[in-house]
């Protein structure tokens, strides 16, 4: 992924609407591109910042660094898990279909 890409993504990383492909290549992305990386901080604390104000105002100040931080580890965990989930997904009806001719078999066969 070249930066142009990557920074047409920043908003949607933010919105949470890139695809588990999008993703991962957005990801491996900024976490070797510095200046990417620059980029999507000054957009997600402006984005957090904004939210704060429209939520409440109770003098907490966030370290939206930190944040960003943990939104980039949940992202990496949301993608194994749909991964893991399409793995195991795929493993059951596998195994489902094979159990299914089995079965037609020993029908077929009369046993
Ligand atoms: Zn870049």
């Amino acid at each position: 992924m070249d930066c142009r890409t990557a920074e047409s993504m920043v908003t949607r990383f933010i919105d949470h609407s890139l695809s588990v492909n999008e993703l991962e290549e957005f990801l491996d992305h900024i976490e070797t591109c510095p200046s990417c990386y620059d980029e999507l901080e000054t957009y997600f604390i402006v984005h957090e910042a904004m939210q704060q104000l429209d939520e409440k105002e109770d003098g907490t100040v966030l370290d939206f660094k930190k944040l960003l931080e943990q939104e980039i580890r949940r992202s990496r965990r949301s993608i194994r898990q749909t991964r893991g989930i399409r793995f195991t997904v795929g493993l059951i009806s596998m195994a489902a279909a094979v159990a299914l001719c089995v079965f037609v078999i020993f029908v077929i066969l009369g046993v």
